[in-house]
């Protein structure tokens, strides 16, 4: 699934490679992920415009055309991008594909249907569910420790239920949520109200240094924008894999719903209640 350092790598591969770039053509196979609001049809209102800025906001991606339209998808569990030359094949799970000036096309691919992709007036996004309920950029300047500090203190939730809070933090995903409690020595179920100030301060570091090594990892790995980079987590999908830090084995438990792998070792429960391995 694509978290926000993935997003990044492909908001800047879809902006180099599209910006400029005509839409001949469009191709739909899955209506079933499409939202337009408008009164025109995809096909119509794209062939022919061209790519005018390629953004992201929170978990979404945003692509805007020189006829006033934009294009905001947000991908959930497996919606992807992917580029092909005249000779490529898309692969499994296409939704819809715009033919370009150049020969190549963007797919746009999700096995499972479960991301949307809204086609409205740019800058009407208070349509799409979710859009406006963003909490604050995590990748901005204005996400400060101050900040951070005012979000939490309200707070008794566990605090990897609010790291994923996006109406709070914007956005962090499973994968990333195990990397950042890592990074910071915390369990998973430990509860906001249950942390020091100085944990406060160590996991706002984390949050900003384990989303940027996530950026960074990403571009090294330099793959195709379809292609989902995790061989860089410590934790992540890696239970019973000795922990990179202290060798002991990583465990996996249940956080409302959501699976979170983390070192029992490193980030030991603040109470002993809080233990529940199965
Ligand atoms: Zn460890």
């Amino acid at each position: 699934m694509p978290e926000l350092p993935d997003l990044v790598y492909i908001q800047d591969k879809l902006k180099e490679e599209l910006e400029g770039m005509k839409i001949e053509r469009v191709l739909i196979k899955e209506p079933i992920v499409l939202r337009v609001l408008l009164k025109e049809s995809v096909a119509s209102a794209l062939a022919g415009a061209r790519f005018k800025t390629v953004f992201r906001h929170g978990p979404f991606l945003g692509l805007t055309f020189d006829n006033q339209l934009a294009m905001i998808v947000h991908p959930m569990l497996a919606g992807k991008f992917k580029l092909t030359t005249d000779t490529q094949k898309a692969g499994r799970g296409v939704c819809f594909s715009f033919l370009l000036s150049d020969t190549r096309t963007l797919h746009y691919l999700d096995d499972k249907k479960m991301g949307k992709a809204y086609l409205l007036q740019s800058g009407n996004y208070a349509q799409i569910p979710r859009f406006e309920q963003q909490g604050i950029d995590i990748l901005s300047s204005g996400f400060t420790l101050e900040k951070f500090q005012a979000l939490i203190e309200k707070q008794r939730k566990q605090v990897r239920v609010f790291l994923m809070d996006q109406t709070l933090l914007s956005a962090i995903g499973n994968a990333y949520a195990d990397e950042i409690l890592f990074d910071a020595r915390l369990h998973p179920k430990t509860l906001c109200n249950q942390l020091a100030e100085q944990d406060v301060e160590n996991l706002y570091n984390s949050v900003v240094t384990v989303m940027n090594w996530g950026i960074r990892k990403i571009k090294q790995a330099g793959q195709p924008i379809e292609v989902k980079v995790r061989g860089h987590v410590k934790v992540r999908n890696r239970k019973d894999q000795p922990c990179p830090r202290c060798d002991s084995i990583i465990r996996r438990a249940g956080v409302l719903g959501y699976d979170a792998f983390f070192c029992p070792i490193c980030q030991p429960p603040k109470r002993k209640q809080f233990i529940e391995w199965k």
